[in-house]
C-alpha cells in the first residue's frame, strides 16, 4: 500500500485505495475573463470546488482574500451550462505554539530553599 500523489486529480492518498472526486470546471470571471472554463478542479460539489479555486487563486498570487477580499467563482460540471455562483473569501489560522523552556534544577533549588 503506497501513498502518493493522482497523477490526475492531483490529491494526495492512498494510490490502491484512490477514487478522484467528481470534476469540476471552474471559472473567475474577474481573473480569468468571462468564458474561460480551463480551470479543471477535482471537488465532492461545487462548494468544494469553489473553495479549491479560491485557495489556488489565493496562494498563486499575492494572498489578496486575507486582506478581506471577496472573489466570484462560478462552478459547472463539464460541458454544462448551468452554472452556480459562489461568493469565496477567506481567514488565516491562528497557530499556537508550546516550547518548554528548560531551567536549571539546581538554580531552582536554590531558589525554593530561602
Ligand atoms: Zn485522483
Amino acid at each position: 500500500m503506497s501513498f502518493d500523489r493522482c497523477p490526475i486529480c492531483g490529491k494526495y492518498d492512498f494510490t490502491d485505495k484512490h477514487k478522484c472526486r467528481p470534476k469540476w470546471e471552474v471559472n473567475i470571471p474577474d481573473y480569468h475573463g468571462e468564458d474561460d472554463w480551463d480551470n479543471i478542479v477535482y471537488a465532492y460539489d461545487e462548494e468544494d470546488a469553489a473553495k479549491d479555486m479560491a485557495e489556488r487563486y489565493n496562494s498563486n498570487g499575492d494572498y489578496a482574500l486575507m486582506d478581506g477580499d471577496e472573489i466570484t467563482v462560478l462552478v459547472r460540471k463539464p460541458g454544462e451550462t448551468e452554472v452556480k455562483t459562489f461568493i469565496c473569501s477567506a481567514e488565516p489560522d491562528i497557530i499556537y505554539y508550546a516550547t518548554e523552556k528548560k531551567t536549571d534544577k539546581k538554580t531552582n533549588n536554590a531558589k525554593n530553599n530561602m
